[in-house]
């Protein structure tokens, strides 16, 4: 099985060519994030009934989601919960750092059983990111695992997670159920309630548009605190621009199932 994962990885960086020129220079995508409409792409792409069968599939596994805070654990804790998580689900699952000078444009990815004709499917998480990252990749990996049946089959059957890859998760069901999951995990209903309870006009059609500056500083705050993000200077400027491209995706489709779905 590490060979495949060797041999998948291997690929990336063709696979992802597109992305990774995106990741080296992230500011457009975090323009494009700030900018877009969460509401609409939410409602076009996951209709209230899909949303309810994600979100009861995962709770099956996941009985906190949306109600316990996620917090940002050890690496080792990490490898230590999610190998016994991936085995009660019949998952193979590796994490390692992935090395090679675009490495960190790779978060993870997930390889479906039924196109690849596995035995199990596999999770794959890059461990070279920093903790919070890490355990956010593994929701949105494990959260292909508990959506997969829900929708068709992946082209390939190996979904990629690239970090400037956002605004494409918007287009695709299959990638915008994993990251909703991942939302509801970082910013259960009640915190979701006191951080996006900015006025809001009910009345009109919702949208969210850009984050207030307010609100901008308490999800970034609670990001730090309870998520494990570090934005600090120890990263190169292109990669906290990612992790906070991340950021933006996370917050605002949470703010988007609160105002769409009241979730
Ligand atoms: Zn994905």
């Amino acid at each position: 099985m590490a060979r495949l994962v060797a041999e998948i990885l291997a690929t990336a960086p063709e696979q992802g060519r597109a992305q990774i020129i995106a990741w080296r220079s992230p500011v457009k995508e975090l323009e494009r994030l700030a900018q877009h409409d969460y509401v609409r792409s939410l409602r076009s792409i996951l209709s209230y009934s899909d949303l309810r069968r994600v979100v009861s599939n995962a709770a099956t596994v996941w009985p906190n989601l949306n109600h316990r805070q996620l917090n940002p654990i050890t690496r080792s804790k990490f490898t230590r919960t999610a190998l016994k998580m991936t085995q009660t689900l019949q998952v193979h699952f590796q994490a390692s750092p992935y090395q090679g000078p675009e490495g960190m444009a790779l978060r993870g990815f997930y390889v479906e059983r039924r196109r690849r004709m596995l035995k199990r499917p596999i999770i794959y998480v890059n461990t070279a990111h920093q903790p919070g990252a890490v355990s956010s990749t593994f929701c949105h990996e494990l959260g292909h695992h508990l959506t997969s049946r829900l929708f068709g089959a992946h082209r390939e059957g190996v979904h990629f997670f690239f970090d400037a890859d956002y605004a494409e998760h918007l287009n695709d069901p299959i990638e915008l159920a994993a990251d909703v999951l991942v939302s509801l995990a970082g910013y259960p209903e009640d915190i979701a309630r006191q951080l996006f309870s900015a006025p809001w006009d009910w009345g009109l059609v919702a949208r969210t548009g850009r984050l207030s500056a307010e609100v901008f500083g308490k999800v970034r705050k609670h990001a730090e605190a309870h998520l494990g993000i570090d934005f600090g200077a120890n990263w190169p400027a292109h990669q906290r621009l990612n992790y906070l491209a991340g950021m933006i995706h996370y917050a605002k489709l949470r703010w988007a199932l609160l105002a769409e779905y009241d979730l």
